[in-house]
């Protein structure tokens, strides 16, 4: 990409998102910021988990922390205006791509009919080279394909009841994290929020005990970002279009 090429800005006519990640604390790493800017315009945006991130911590048992975690993911979602999240409770660390898993990514997106799905990196790097764990490769390809199952009627009919008629109105996917991102959000004035959205998360950052570092990375990426797209802080996507 040549310096003077900016990447495009999300499209933001849309009413509804739905936000899956394999973990607690997976959309805090740069899209939390993106969503205080939509919650804030009117949009409403529901964050589904696949885990509870049970197994996120050495220390403690998995029936310790998935509680501990599910309270952090709530009280992180509220600070970006996300008042609703579910969790799937597949198993931490283990989750594997396969039809159950995209039989609950297509039920929950008929159930909430987005028109804008965010979700992780599904490749096996992220920006950098660094390897991206399993879960989110598993989850993020999930999605991709979960998208599509949701708007046919004779894929997963035997759950297609009461509240699950086909919804085939997802008009973008929204990698976070993505070597090849394709779009930017402008979260100048929202990236503080994002922050302390991750912040909650307080039990799981001192457990990794990184958290002053991270904050250093997480405000780089959006000052790298802002300059791609000529704005001073944003967040970057690939955009995916079913
Ligand atoms: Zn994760």
């Amino acid at each position: 990409m040549s310096p003077t090429t900016k990447l495009e800005p999300v499209p933001e006519n849309w009413e509804r998102a739905l936000a899956v990640a394999a973990h607690p604390d997976d959309l805090e790493y740069g899209a939390a910021g993106a969503v205080a800017r939509w919650t804030d315009q009117g949009k409403h945006v529901v964050y589904l988990m696949v885990t509870r991130g049970e197994a996120g911590i050495d220390g403690m048992p998995p029936e310790e922390t998935g509680p501990i975690r599910a309270e952090e993911e709530r009280r992180s979602a509220a600070v970006v205006g996300v008042s609703q999240v579910e969790f799937l409770d597949h198993r931490d660390g283990v989750i594997e791509y396969g039809l159950p898993l995209r039989r609950d990514l297509a039920l929950a997106i008929r159930k909430y009919r987005p028109q804008v799905v965010i979700t992780l990196n599904h490749h096996l790097t992220w920006p950098g080279g660094g390897l991206n764990m399993a879960d989110h490769r598993n989850v993020g390809l999930a999605v991709l394909d979960a998208v599509r199952d949701a708007g046919n009627r004779w894929v997963f009919t035997d759950e297609s009841g009461e509240g699950h008629e086909p919804w085939s109105g997802v008009e973008l996917v929204l990698l976070s994290g993505s070597p090849d991102p394709t779009h930017g959000v402008d979260v100048t004035g929202y990236f503080d929020r994002g922050m302390a959205s991750l912040a909650e998360h307080s039990t799981y950052l001192e457990a990794l005990g990184n958290a002053d570092r991270t904050q250093e990375l997480l405000l780089d990426f959006a000052r790298d970002a802002g300059r791609a797209m000529g704005c001073d802080l944003g967040v970057l996507f690939q955009a995916v279009r079913p």
